[in-house]
């Protein structure tokens, strides 16, 4: 999954206002950045394997410390505790919100991979497998965006006049990013998922800021 997981990004500010889109990108895309990275220095595993799933080509077979049960709910109070460091105000609050969007990614990722999750390293697998039927893989990834995307903007105003449209652009450019995805050839070799979707999550997350959070504020 990759546009779903920014539905939970963009309500983070409806729940807690001082913590800002970016951040909750960040925080949604956690678990993958730790991926990215782990993969990179074969902590984890990743292979490609054309036609693996309908929608995705990676055969997610070795992530036990990224994508296990029990290391999303570690990964979730570890960084849910470094934002209650970093945050000025809402401190408790903020580190909620953080944590359970930290958490939401294996929620959506278990409705769509094949079993490929652990319940902890080494335990049993789970997923429900939602990539191997098209149609209701991306009716979910898109529908989970536009909630979150409608949450955000009730919940915000403008503070200019580009920023009563610059949370649809940022919308528009998520799905663009995702159907280049779909095109562009994938890297020689696996590893390179690693580096690849540490610099999408990135560039996603300062879009954010950009056509969010410096375009408008709380309600
Ligand atoms: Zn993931």
């Amino acid at each position: 999954m990759f546009v779903g997981h920014y539905g939970p990004a963009l309500a983070g500010p409806r729940f807690v206002k001082t913590v800002p889109v970016w951040a909750m990108c960040v925080a949604v895309q956690f678990l993958d950045y730790l991926w990215g990275a782990f993969v990179y220095f074969g902590i984890e595993h990743v292979r490609i394997e054309p036609g693996f799933t309908e929608v995705s080509p990676l055969d997610l077979h070795d992530m036990p410390w990224t994508h296990s049960l029990l290391m999303a709910v570690v990964w979730s109070i570890v960084l849910g505790f470094v934002w209650s460091l970093i945050a000025r105000t809402q401190r408790r609050a903020g580190a909620i919100i953080i944590g359970l969007g930290v958490f939401s990614h294996w929620l959506l990722d278990l409705l769509v991979h094949v079993p490929d999750l652990a319940l902890w390293p080494g335990g049993p697998k789970v997923g429900f497998g939602l990539w191997n039927n098209e149609p209701v893989a991306l009716t979910l990834e898109f529908g989970v965006l536009a909630v979150g995307l409608l949450l955000y903007i009730s919940a915000t105003k403008a503070k200019g006049a580009f920023g009563k449209f610059s949370p649809w652009i940022f919308g528009v450019l998520l799905v663009g990013l995702y159907s280049i995805s779909f095109f562009a050839p994938p890297p020689e070799t696996a590893q390179q998922f690693g580096p690849m979707a540490i610099v999408l999550y990135t560039l996603v997350a300062v879009l954010a800021w950009l056509l969010c959070d410096r375009m408008r504020e709380a309600n």
